[in-house]
């Protein structure tokens, strides 16, 4: 029996919408830290021009996990703003020490900013979650966030689709899907992807064994899993490898190299919407 799991920020949520408190307030911080007025057209413009940059040449800007390139920034809010702060202080040339930077961006600025969102679901992801809480194939919520912080969301969505609470409890947290594991050989090391000049790293072995313990527990393998997420080469690229079908929630930021390869791939699917989740996973 097919067995879905799902990604939850950014695929059942629109995080620019969640991130635009977020963006607002770190720019502020930003122009304070560098000694400028808050909202100072430089800063703005450095901001824009990086943003911009990303866009472009998505794959020139990686998210970076202990020194490894782990996923691409573009894709959501919060990872843009690391480039475009380091943007920043190099043009005003402070906080030139990589500890300290790491540790005023990653830990201080980013969680300080991050309690200023607020919820907000993708089209559709109520009807989504209700329907699926109602069929009989086994769901779950794979996320790299709080467990307890995505319960809180499923249950503001149940208020609205009463059903949606069942699936309050099938959310599994802290999955740790960046981190990579060079000594388990679970499966091959890289895949390489046409237009991507970096490999996509694969030995993502919490998030695998998040997978594996799931299936077991269903009595099911990774050929009868489904992986909805939106960042492929976070979400997708290892649940592929080892043999799931992969849906690929796709954005305006979504780099150009992961929705070709989607495209080609016969395990793999571009969907343009959350309607069309269930259909592919269970049709
Ligand atoms: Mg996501």
């Amino acid at each position: 029996m097919a067995v879905l799991v799902l990604d939850f920020d950014g695929t059942m949520t629109d995080a620019e919408q969640e991130g635009a408190a977020f963006v607002a307030g770190y720019l502020d911080d930003l122009c304070t830290l560098v000694g400028r007025p808050l909202g100072d057209p430089q800063v703005q413009q450095i901001a824009a021009t990086t943003a911009q940059a990303i866009t472009d040449r998505p794959g020139d800007f990686p998210f970076l996990w202990m020194g490894r390139a782990v996923a691409p920034a573009t894709v959501d809010p919060y990872l843009r703003m690391v480039p475009i702060a380091h943007a920043i202080f190099d043009h005003f040339g402070v906080f030139r020490d990589a500890t300290d930077r790491g540790r005023l961006l990653g830990a201080i600025l980013y969680k300080y900013n991050y309690a200023k969102t607020s919820p907000h679901f993708r089209a559709g992801a109520g009807e989504l979650l209700a329907a699926l809480a109602t069929q009989k194939h086994p769901v779950w919520i794979v996320t790299n966030s709080d467990t307890e912080a995505v319960a809180k969301k499923v249950e503001l969505l149940s208020h609205q689709f009463p059903a949606v609470a069942a699936l309050a409890s099938r959310v599994r947290g802290f999955a740790r899907k960046f981190d990579i594991d060079d000594n388990w050989q679970g499966v091959p090391a890289e895949l390489t992807l046409p237009g991507l000049a970096r490999p996509v790293l694969l030995r993502r072995h919490t998030y695998f064994d998040i997978l594996a313990n799931l299936l077991e527990a269903e009595g099911a393998t990774f050929a009868d899993l489904v992986v909805v997420g939106d960042i492929f080469e976070l979400d997708l690229a290892m649940p592929l490898t080892a043999g799931a079908r992969v849906g690929l929630v796709h954005s305006t930021h979504t780099p150009g190299y992961e929705r070709a390869f989607v495209e080609q791939h016969p395990r793999a699917k571009l969907l343009s919407g959350l309607h069309e989740v269930l259909p592919y996973a269970f049709g």
